[in-house]
């Protein structure tokens, strides 16, 4: 097949803010593609060579990409400089540079799929000295042969910067549409959830349709989305949203983490797929040697403790994500995982059991140990108890707690956010709202002392319908100058000339970024607002929703993506929530 057909997919993508559109220029695409070609198509429309979890980037540096650029196109160092300067985008510079070339070499032949992976295969696989020149080499070897949109996408692709719109959402809208109807929709995201690989799961649509899908199951090596939890503002709402009856839980302040153990290795997973089994490498051994099955997928938190086994606040269990010093960080820092819950245990697939059931059997094959434990729980059944487990919760230095449902419903819904469990925490006492998870889409320069430099950020939450950012605060409290001075460096990759698409915004910020960084923010009250694009149009006509004094706490929610960021409908249940509060 021919990249120049992806390419010029991409390309229609890129330029299309609706989803309906999207999908369909995806679907009428995905259709003719036979499932290997397809898987890859996917993978490669992420900016990637494989599903998000399996860790290999292909990573090359801006300056590697410009000089093949440059080699290929025959223009100068500093003529690169400028453009660079310019536009900040290595794709579209070798768009540009590519259009204007004056002689297409004698040998250049049209590109496959089967070569860019190949080469894309290569440049992921390179190491030793030489590997920068043979990054360069297997790069140049692809511009050669490309058209200018092919290189835009190239470039784009092996620096990380591949962002054509399409989220999983869209994706899976398309594969249904492609290969089965709106009916199959729920239970094509339900293969996606459990296997968090969206290239296998249209592999497999295309190979076996919807039949093969719904027979994909929970699998060791496949992270599953996890599952999330609403918040009500006090524990006799909670019970009465809950029958009266439910478990409540200590709610950790800590790292989560999925671990999939098999007879001899265990891997651990952030909630966001990353690998973090080399930063707990103590507690994945632990698991390991306390687990009476031969597979398991479990659930837990991992959190840091002092000598005497007392928890400490999160900011310790961060130091266990350091790339570099772990072993002194693993010394310094000791950890231990509260398991909450099951998702495989032996062969059999515990999603969709019930809360008890899969509790019991995570009790039944876990031993525990100083390190390996599990979350104290109890059954509540009136608000007095709840109240107390609350007050027990916060004197061991827990975050509040988190209350599970107890119905025949209450199987483990992966990915998704609902009041099968419902958090509380101390914060709801305190303020009217809990913390907020933003990402930063825009950023204006400050004045004064801030003068040159981002003195604020635009901020949003994701929409789940649309598929977009909308905004819902200018944030420019909460920052010391340590972390003012370090923005760029933490921003500017996610540069973007102009609004991205997938960003609803009226506010307009000096810069804009592509929704990548999220940041935790505290913030007085939800109001309406008529600048902010957060659920517009729902409670007033022409008014979406803000937040009103808003601060950054200092976390910085690298384990979290901007799609796991806060979503309107989120923020929408809080302001409902704070209006109930106040009447
Ligand atoms: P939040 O990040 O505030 O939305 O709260 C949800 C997070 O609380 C989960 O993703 C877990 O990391 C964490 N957590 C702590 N204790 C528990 C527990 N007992 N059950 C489930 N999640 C827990």
């Amino acid at each position: 097949m021919l990249y120049s057909e992806i390419a010029d997919v991409f390309d229609r993508l890129e330029v299309t803010s609706s989803r309906l559109e999207m999908t369909s220029i995806l679907s009428g695409f995905f259709k003719d593609l036979d499932p290997g070609s397809l898987r890859n198509v996917v993978y490669l429309s992420q900016g990637m060579l494989h599903p998000d979890f399996y860790g290999a980037e292909l990573g090359m540096a801006d300056k590697l990409v410009l000089r093949s650029v440059a080699f290929i196109s025959g223009v100068s160092e500093s003529r690169m400089d400028e453009l660079w300067k310019k536009e900040g985008d290595p794709g579209k510079i070798a768009e540009y540079l590519l259009q204007n070339r004056k002689q297409v070499s004698l040998f250049s032949e049209p590109l496959t799929l089967g070569k860019v992976l190949r080469n894309l295969t290569l440049i992921e696989n390179a190491e030793g000295r030489d590997s920068q020149d043979k990054k360069m080499k297997y790069l140049s070897n692809l511009l050669m042969d490309s058209s200018p949109v092919e290189a835009r996408y190239l470039c784009r692709i092996v620096t990380g910067r591949m962002r054509i719109g399409a989220g999983s959402m869209t994706m899976l809208d398309a594969l249904a549409e492609a290969f089965g109807t709106k009916e199959d929709r729920p239970d094509i995201e339900r293969a996606f959830n459990i296997t968090c690989d969206l290239g296998l799961v249209a592999e497999v649509l295309a190979g076996g349709g919807v039949e093969a899908v719904r027979k994909m199951k929970v699998t060791v090596g496949n992270p599953i989305k996890v599952m999330l939890a609403e918040r009500l503002p006090s524990i006799p709402l909670i019970l009465d949203r809950m029958d009266g009856r439910c478990a409540m839980e200590f709610k950790y302040d800590g790292i989560r983490v999925q671990a999939h153990i098999s007879k001899d290795s265990v891997k651990l997973y952030s909630r966001r797929m990353e690998d973090l089994t080399s930063n707990f490498p103590d507690i994945a051994a632990e698991l390991r040697k306390q687990c009476k099955a031969g597979t398991a997928i479990i659930e837990g938190e991992c959190v840091a403790v002092d000598p005497e086994g007392g928890m400490l606040p999160f900011q310790n269990v961060t130091h266990r994500r350091k790339k570099h010093g772990m072993d002194k960080a693993i010394e310094d820092y000791p950890v231990r995982i509260f398991m909450f819950d099951i998702l495989l245990a032996d062969d059999e697939d515990m999603t969709v059991r019930p809360f008890e059931e899969r509790r019991a059997k995570l009790e039944g094959i876990f031993d525990v140990s100083e390190k390996v434990q599990f979350t104290t729980m109890a059954t509540v059944s009136a608000p007095e108890e709840g109240e107390a487990f609350f007050s027990l919760a916060l004197g061991k230095k827990c975050e509040g707690i988190m209350a599970k449902s107890l119905s025949q419903e209450s199987i483990y819904r992966a990915g998704s956010r609902g009041f099968l469990w419902i958090k509380y925490k101390k914060d709801y006492e305190e303020a009217l709202t809990d913390s907020f998870d933003l990402t930063v889409v825009g950023a204006f320069y400050g004045r004064g002392k801030r003068a040159g430099k981002y003195g604020a950020l635009l901020m949003a939450v994701f929409d789940e319908d649309s598929g977009h950012y909308c905004t819902v605060c200018k944030l420019g409290t909460g920052f010391d100058d340590a972390f003012l001075a370090g923005l760029p460096d933490m921003l500017d990759k996610y540069l973007s000339e102009g609004r991205p698409h997938m960003v609803d915004a009226e506010m307009m910020p000096d810069v804009w970024f592509l929704p990548t960084v999220v940041l935790e923010v505290v913030a007085a009250e939800i109001s309406l607002s008529p600048i902010h694009t957060a659920a517009r149009n729902i409670v007033k006509e022409d008014a979406g929703l803000g937040l009103r004094f808003p601060r950054f706490t200092g976390r910085v929610r690298d384990d979290k993506g901007p799609e796991e960021c806060m979503t309107a409908n989120e923020v929408l249940s809080m302001y409902e929530m704070q209006a109930q509060d106040k009447e």
